[in-house]
């Protein structure tokens, strides 16, 4: 039996209205010649987001998953220090068209409008983090409505309700065409730790905030960008190197969800194509088991999430052909253990 570690290799965003496994050659051999199936990654009561989808991929279930932590683990995986009676919130710089409705994600006016309730943190591109220092009271009587997931809809129907701050930031936000949308609303929490021993490569700042939230050691850099311009090749060997050392490794993909949300079908191809012939490919060198997967999709047509099943490729303990749909919960012990769910034993 191989003492090499598995890699759990997590492509965010992967599937969408027209997306093929025959466009990719690397993928569409590890369907020929390994094992796959589909799994079932959005846990009941969630919607379809990384944070609860890649959790469930590590085989936490639904029910151990706090509601609120979407903000909070972005501000971990950014290391923003933060009071435990702090609420927090991701916030994203939308586009909005002449009628007042959200038209895509946009970049930050210069400079930014001064918040008077609010700390603001800017984390790249669209995205921020506003953290309401002494307010996690009011966590439950929020409502919030995460503006990828309401393109089209007028500015007013998914103004943040239930608390007279938020929304006064969105109106201080607004500068011409754009406006800051808080959504996500959490405060600090805890989450079950993973076992085992376990590493994790990734730029995206809800996988850093997660992996650290977890307990796995954290691998990330300036060259990983957790978009379309992060280095493939450096993020893939050195998943490589780790599965040496760790029973475990997450090898986290971000860049063709933003592409997706970018409502660019054309960079999300391409950028997946890298992903095959750079990734993909690399992997098939792993000494260790490999499985090969999705959190969740995310349309180019329109930027939202989608909740679809998921495909997963697996290369490793001798298994071959359709495994079928499963739960994604059942993706660590498919990977570490060459179980599949029902368990035959
Ligand atoms: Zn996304």
């Amino acid at each position: 039996m191989s003492r090499s570690g598995a890699i759990l290799c997590i492509i965010d965003g992967l599937t969408d209205e027209s997306f093929r496994l025959e466009h990719y050659p690397h993928l569409a051999a590890m369907r020929l010649t390994g094992a796959w199936g589909e799994f079932e990654t959005v846990p009941a009561g969630f919607s379809a987001e990384s944070y609860p989808c890649i959790a469930t991929l590590l085989g936490l279930p639904g029910p151990q998953l706090p509601r609120y932590a979407r903000g909070y683990l972005e501000a971990l995986g950014a290391g923003i220090d933060l009071a435990c009676d702090d609420l927090v919130l991701r916030a994203s710089w939308m586009l909005l068209d002449q009628e007042g409705r959200i038209s895509g994600v946009a970049s930050p006016p210069k400079p930014v409008p001064q918040f008077t309730d609010a700390n603001y943190y800017h984390l790249g591109d669209y995205k921020a983090l506003v953290v309401l220092r002494g307010a996690a009271g009011a966590l439950k009587d929020i409502t919030t409505y995460p503006p990828h997931a309401h393109a089209g809809r007028y500015l007013a129907e998914i103004l943040p309700r239930g608390d007279k701050r938020l929304a006064g930031l969105v109106q201080q936000s607004r500068v011409k065409d754009r406006v800051l949308i808080p959504w996500g609303q959490s405060v600090p929490c805890s989450l079950p730790l993973f076992h085992p021993q376990a590493a994790a490569v990734g730029g995206a700042l809800i996988v850093q905030g997660l992996c650290r939230a977890v307990g796995m050691e954290l691998h990330t850099g300036a060259r990983f960008t957790g978009d379309t311009d992060t280095d493939l090749p450096a993020k893939t060997g050195l998943a490589l190197a780790l599965s040496e050392k760790n029973r475990f490794v997450l090898l986290h993909i971000n860049g063709a969800d933003e592409a997706a949300h970018r409502l660019d079908p054309l960079e999300k191809t391409s950028f997946l194509r890298q992903v095959d012939q750079k990734v993909v490919a690399a992997l098939q060198g792993a000494p260790g088991p490999v499985l090969v997967c999705a959190d969740h999709g995310t349309s180019p047509a329109t930027g939202k999430h989608l909740r679809d099943l998921q495909p997963f490729l697996l290369r490793g303990h001798n298994l071959e052909g359709n495994l079928g749909t499963m739960p994604g919960t059942a993706a660590k012990k498919l990977l570490l253990e060459g179980i599949r769910w029902p368990s035959r034993s």
